[in-house]
């Protein structure tokens, strides 16, 4: 049966933005007949609290949605995504990357004439540094303690895999040019996986068939199209839905403090209340 799903991370609590995610996958799936399922993604330790998982079972169901059990927890699968990366390095496709953000803003500054393209998720695209490091080098830095991240290699990936597309609702088969992310890294210097990997996995794991998500993620879907490329995975059907914003214009975000379901939910106002917020048409 197809399938889609919810993937909060547990950051915080979760807000009108979220609701509409939610609630836009939600009635896909009841439109439809498909599964509906959650995943908390939690694998940046550092930045998550159990109890923002739990207040994201709470708020969910308080809006009335519900889901299958278990829930997957994506730091209960480590093993999973470092059994993926093991996959990749087998083929050759990851290199190790000492560079901290600062000596990759610094050599991307440098770069005179050149356009700063950035990654669209958290910095301009690498510009190949470490690639070219001997086995050698790469020995002496980390016989010394220098910490490293892991990224693809992805002209070579893709000479693997050859030219790939990618399917959006409503917009057919896209052409899918991950090479305009650079080089991602694949597992952090902190965590041995990453978010691209780690969905990638999930998704496959979970047997989704449609990813609902926001419109903020569709620059990253040619990585995850590759990824399941090489990983021999399926590939889903995406649907990257507008971000909602407020009455200023601005989408919302975590830092809008007033606006999580919770405290709209103290405010007195009832779930059908903060749905209509939303304006996902959910039908009673
Ligand atoms: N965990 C991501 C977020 O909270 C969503 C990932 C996804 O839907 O692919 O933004």
């Amino acid at each position: 049966m197809p399938a889609t799903r919810f993937a909060p991370s547990p950051t915080g609590y979760l807000h009108l933005g979220h609701a509409y995610s939610a609630l836009t996958g939600w009635q896909m799936a009841r439109a439809h007949g498909w599964r509906w399922l959650l995943r908390i993604e939690d694998i940046d330790r550092a930045r998550c609290r159990p109890e923002f998982t739990d207040a994201i079972f709470e708020d969910l169901a308080w809006l009335g949605l519900d889901w299958e059990r278990p829930v997957r927890v994506q730091s209960e699968h480590m093993a999973e995504y470092e059994a993926a990366l093991g996959r990749l390095q087998d083929m050759e496709l990851l290199y190790p990357c000492f560079c901290s953000r600062r000596e990759i803003r610094a050599e991307v500054a440098a770069i005179s004439g050149a356009p700063h393209l950035w990654n669209g998720a958290d910095g301009p695209v690498y510009p190949g540094t470490c690639r070219g490091l001997s086995p050698d080098e790469r020995d002496t830095r980390k016989a010394v303690g220098v910490a490293f991240a892991l990224r693809l290699d992805v002209a070579a990936a893709l000479r693997q895999t050859g030219p790939l597309t990618w399917c959006e609702l409503g917009e057919g088969a896209l052409p899918a040019r991950p090479e305009l992310l650079g080089d991602v890294v694949l597992a952090r210097k902190d965590i041995p996986t990453c978010y691209h990997l780690s969905v990638t996995v999930d998704d496959a794991r979970q047997d989704i068939t449609h990813v609902v998500r926001g419109q903020d993620l569709k620059a990253a879907t040619p990585v995850h199209r590759l990824l399941q490329a090489l990983l021999g995975l399926p590939a889903p059907v995406y649907h990257h839905h507008p971000l909602l914003a407020g009455p200023d214009g601005k989408r919302y975000a975590k830092r809008d403090h007033a606006l999580t379901l919770r405290s709209l939910r103290e405010a007195g106002n009832s779930p059908a209340e903060v749905a209509a917020m939303t304006g996902v048409p959910v039908e009673a």
